[in-house]
């Protein structure tokens, strides 16, 4: 017999979002489902911090005006709370470029180290290490549990609950090239369209051009000064940026033309392998190495070893994805999400530094709301009768190929249709393959960019 397991809120996820939730629960019987990575790991948790009209004004123009305001609303209004939290846990911060930073070699391998350890001395904190596979409703269609394949054992557990958040993150795992975590893979919320929970904005993506795929180094993400010490190239030695992003590299004055930027990486990366080429003294690479963020992955290789280095642009973060309300609550009552899964909040388009503040704040939210509705609530937890498992998940190799061909930095309509005409000839299709076929066509659909929207005529 499958084992059973009861709880009053589950999350799903145990990056900033669903950490963020567990520690605000007051459930003596919370249960926290996590794979093994998450992008809160990858991420440095860089926060941006601004006066909040400011920053109001900042959001909105940079979503196009078509972000959800309560939401707007509803994050700002916690700002400072989520601070609060990280520096009540005991996180150290410091100051960034851009605001604040937890000040640690790895801010966000240690951060949430500091924030699960925060969890295990909670009363009835108990936290699980697997997968979620299927979704389980009752004769009603409710979702009242989910499938969880445990990593230590291979069992497959029925989690039922009173109240769940998902907390699982974006998409980037269903993409050859990412930037984060493969474990963000879209699962939950590819099971999350199969019983209809609504959606938005999933179609919106942002890219980032500068993924390390040399095998020599970790994939990782790198950003900041070193972009300014190499000059950009084709396999072939020949420089391939236009005058003006090229400059604005050097310079280290790129972000207003990001877009322009990802674009000219990307169909430089269909056509061949990129490669940035260090062109900086021994000295400055010397310093770098020892006082840089990105110093540590070169410090075994003096500059002559690292000549070339070679570079892919890669999904970074969905800016769209289950429509919530100001407390995290879906379009199912007893369904809250947080964090990257979710959308709304950032509307066409993201200001970087706010995708942390947005997983802690919905998070810490959803589980205030859910501590209120439990005062009143029934605890008695039942086993459904007439139980129906919902989804099936699993993506192949080929299609996270042909998902970043269609759906990467510059969409068009050809890719796109050959993604979608693939898919439809499957003779089944997986849920994450549903949800593909899905952000196709609304890609299809979208005819004109938009915000982190681009398709080429
Ligand atoms: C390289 C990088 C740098 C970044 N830098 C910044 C920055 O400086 N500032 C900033 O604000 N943002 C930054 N971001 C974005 C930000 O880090 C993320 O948006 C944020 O961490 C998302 O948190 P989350 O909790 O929503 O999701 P995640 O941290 O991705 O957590 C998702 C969780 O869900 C689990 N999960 C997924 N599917 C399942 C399943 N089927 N079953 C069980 N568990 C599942 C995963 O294992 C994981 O635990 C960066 C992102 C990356 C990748």
């Amino acid at each position: 017999m499958t084992k059973t397991i009861k709880t009053s809120a589950l999350i799903i996820g145990g990056g900033g979002a669903g950490l963020s939730a567990a520690l605000n629960l007051n459930s003596e019987d919370i249960v926290l489902i996590e794979r093994g990575g998450s992008n809160s790991v990858f991420s440095p948790w860089n926060m941006m911090i601004r006066p909040k009209e400011e920053l109001r004004e900042k959001i909105l123009q940079m979503g196009g005006n078509i972000n959800d305001s309560a939401l707007v609303d509803a994050f700002l209004w916690d700002y400072d709370k989520a601070i609060e939290d990280l520096q009540k846990a005991g996180i150290k911060l410091r100051e960034s470029n851009i605001g604040l930073i937890p000040d640690y070699s790895l801010p966000g391998t240690e951060t949430k180290k500091i924030l699960r350890n925060k969890l295990k001395e909670k009363k009835g904190g108990r936290s699980i290490k697997g997968s979620v596979e299927n979704f389980l409703t009752d004769k009603k269609d409710e979702v009242v549990g989910v499938v969880v394949r445990l990593f230590d054992s291979g069992q497959a557990v029925n989690v039922f609950f009173r109240y769940a958040i998902l907390a699982s993150g974006g998409l980037g795992g269903l993409f050859k090239f990412t930037t984060g975590s493969r474990d963000s893979d879209g699962s939950v919320l590819a099971l999350c369209r199969e019983i209809g929970l609504k959606t938005r904005d999933l179609e919106f993506f942002m890219f980032h051009p500068f993924l390390v795929v040399d095998k020599r180094f970790p994939r990782l993400l790198i950003s900041g000064d070193i972009l300014t010490a190499m000059e950009y190239e084709d396999e072939s030695g020949e420089q391939f940026l236009s005058a003006e992003v090229a400059d604005a590299l050097r310079n280290n004055k790129h972000h207003h033309i990001f877009p322009q930027m990802t674009e000219e990486f990307y169909l430089q990366s269909l056509k061949g392998k990129v490669y940035g080429r260090m062109v900086c003294s021994d000295d400055w690479f010397e310093r770098f190495k020892k006082e840089n963020e990105f110093g540590s992955i070169f410090q075994k290789f003096k500059k002559e070893e690292v000549e070339k280095i070679e570079l892919h642009p890669a999904f970074h973060f969905s800016i769209g994805g289950i429509t919530i309300n100001e407390n995290g609550q879906t379009s199912r009552s007893n369904l809250y999400a947080a964090g990257e899964v979710t959308g709304g909040l950032h509307g066409s388009n993201r200001i970087g530094g706010l995708a942390i503040l947005e997983a802690l704040i919905f998070g810490r939210r959803a589980a205030l709301d859910i501590n209120e509705k439990l005062k009143t609530t029934n605890r008695d937890i039942k086993t459904p009768v007439n139980m129906k498992k919902v989804g099936r998940l699993g993506l192949s190799r080929e299609v996270k190929a042909m998902a970043w061909e269609a759906l990467g930095p510059l969409k068009t309509d050809k890719k796109l249709q050959e993604l979608k005409e693939f898919l439809q000839s499957k003779k089944s299709l997986t849920s994450q393959e549903k949800l593909l076929k899905e952000i196709a066509e609304l890609c299809l659909a979208r005819k004109e960019s938009i915000g982190a929207f681009r398709k080429s005529k």
